[in-house]
């Protein structure tokens, strides 16, 4: 269909509509309204508090790359999930063995991590995991995103769009808006992934997971925290709140019954081996580990982002955090599309960039999943994986996959920070480099006060802040540069070479 923008009777042409406002869209309306653009959240539910999105359903961990991006933006500070720091670098020294996370339910020991081994990662940063719940992340993120001008329309469940190589038109709650561009952030059901014709592959489920409040006549029969059992998985966080995973091949969750009090025992006395009674059900919901993800996460002038690209298994709690991770590299990407600086390729680069470590979530679950299934073969490897997460070297491992610690983005780069988060370094004055990333931009930071690398960053219009100053770790560096979204995309330990830089600096900056 041969849709303008002008020949609609949208109101206003928004920068960018937002389809969904959970915590994903949300951060990304933070972005691109602090880059100032003009954004406009439609979401589907009338109320923004569900029971399914407070304590205890809507306990949510954090991951290093999502605390990092909070606490660049100065959204940390905002979030109760301080009073629950869970800092490896205060812990994994000499600390006692206590539980850092978990791998399909064994668990690793923050005693038995070398945080040595993440050269790049200064003490004093911010901490690798943290406990938070959703519906106060997403409180957060729509005062924020208010505060810098985005409008979030709610009772707007967006219902179809046409696109055009001006703009897009959205349907949402019987009126039409008007956009350059769309960002899918509707969960992982999408109406955007669907009405685009994205192609959302994947594998099928092993399992319906449950998560209930309920009385139990005697919850001291079920044991404490996380049980592996022949048939599948149950936990009780305190009494009454249960997790449970049925191998019943997504079946139950397949079905969209309801959850009843005696559905709900019967597979809980299963998976449990014992008779326990659930005499009142409060809530229940269900979710399953089937792994989909959309083949690209572009279509013209519609993106996705969050559950709307990806779903899988909530197994070690990634989902979240890969969406956060989505939005903090669009956000500026597509900020500098609609500002006219966007050198060519950028927006294309959230696709290349983003996919690739999707997929790898998508793997970690899938491999949670496998080795939780009830059969021998899946038993045998539990065991090994076992053995493995009580090394060091594998406590390392798992945890650096959890925390997110050792995500790096695959760019062209000879040093070996390129791609990482930037190490949140400490100036003599007491500043910390996340403190100077409030505004979003990018940074250029010399530590030898080199005059023509400030020369080369005041041709790029504001863009690029020039930071000369001593930190007190430097990790061997001369300089680097950062981009909006915290990750190193140049770095030296040596004399810089300026046509490298600059040639680097022209990818992402024009
Ligand atoms: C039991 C469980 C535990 C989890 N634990 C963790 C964890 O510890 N860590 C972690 O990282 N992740 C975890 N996750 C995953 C995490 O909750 C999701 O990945 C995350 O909520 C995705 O955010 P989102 O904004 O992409 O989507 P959602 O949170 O699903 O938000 C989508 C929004 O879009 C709205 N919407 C839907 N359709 C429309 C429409 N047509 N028009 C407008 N709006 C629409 C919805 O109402 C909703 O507000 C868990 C998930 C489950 C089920």
């Amino acid at each position: 269909m041969n849709t303008t923008l002008k020949n609609e009777s949208a109101r206003a042409i928004y920068d960018v509509v937002i389809s969904g406002a959970g915590p994903v869209g949300l951060f990304l309306a933070c972005e691109l309204a602090l880059a100032k653009c003009s954004v406009l959240v439609l979401e589907k539910a009338i109320e923004a508090h569900s029971p399914l999105k407070q304590l205890p359903f809507g306990i949510r961990g954090l991951s290093s790359p999502t605390i990092e991006a909070l606490y660049r933006r100065n959204l940390l500070q905002e979030l109760e999930i301080h009073k629950h720091l869970k800092n490896p670098h205060q812990n994994a020294v000499q600390g006692p063995r206590r539980q850092a996370g978990h791998f399909a339910g064994i668990p690793f020991h923050d005693g038995d991590i070398d945080i040595t081994q993440w050269k790049y990662r200064l003490p004093g940063s911010t901490p690798a995991s943290l406990i938070t719940e959703m519906q106060e992340l997403e409180t957060v993120l729509s005062r924020r995103a208010e505060a810098l001008g985005t409008e979030i329309k709610r009772g707007f469940a967006v219902t179809g769009f046409n696109q055009s190589n001006e703009g897009v038109i959205v349907q949402a709650g019987g009126e039409s808006f008007a956009c350059k561009w769309l960002v899918g952030c509707d969960g992982s059901r999408s109406v955007v992934r669907k009405t685009a014709g994205f192609e959302f592959a994947g594998t099928e489920p092993e399992f319906t997971g449950y998560s209930a409040k309920a009385d139990l006549l005697h919850p001291e029969l079920l044991k404490p925290g996380r049980n592996v059992t022949p048939t599948g998985m149950y936990m009780q966080s305190q009494p009454g709140y249960l997790a449970i995973q049925d191998f019943d091949g997504g079946a139950f969750h397949g079905s969209a019954k309801p959850v009843t009090r005696e559905h709900l025992q019967e597979v809980l006395r299963r998976v449990s081996s014992t008779d326990v009674t659930i005499s009142k059900l409060h809530i229940a919901s269900t979710w399953t580990d089937r792994a989909r993800q959309a083949t690209s996460y572009r279509n013209g002038r519609v993106f996705l982002a969050g559950d709307a690209a990806h779903i899988h298994a909530p197994l070690g709690g990634q989902g979240l955090n890969l969406g956060m991770g989505d939005a903090m590299n669009l956000g500026w990407k597509l900020a500098a599309a609609i500002h006219g600086k966007a050198p060519e390729g950028l927006l294309d680069s959230y696709v290349t960039e983003r996919h690739p470590i999707g997929a790898q979530v998508l793997d970690w679950s899938r491999a949670q999943a496998t080795i939780m299934k009830p059969d021998p073969n899946a038993r045998a490897l539990h065991a090994i994986i076992a053995d493995l997460i009580n090394t060091t070297d594998g406590a390392t491992y798992f945890a650096g996959r959890v925390w997110g610690v050792s995500t790096q983005i695959n760019l062209d780069g000879k040093h070996p920070l390129v791609g990482y988060s930037v190490p949140n370094f400490e100036f003599e004055d007491g500043t910390k480099i996340g403190q100077l990333m409030h505004h979003g931009h990018a940074i250029l930071l010399d530590f030898k006060h080199n005059n023509s690398l400030k020369k080369l960053a005041n041709e790029y219009d504001g863009q690029i802040h020039y930071i000369s100053a001593v930190a007190k770790n430097q990790l061997g560096l001369n300089a680097a540069l950062i981009r909006p979204d915290g990750i190193v995309a140049w770095a030296t330990d040596d004399v810089v070479d300026i046509n490298e830089l600059q040639k680097v600096m022209a990818t992402w900056f024009s």
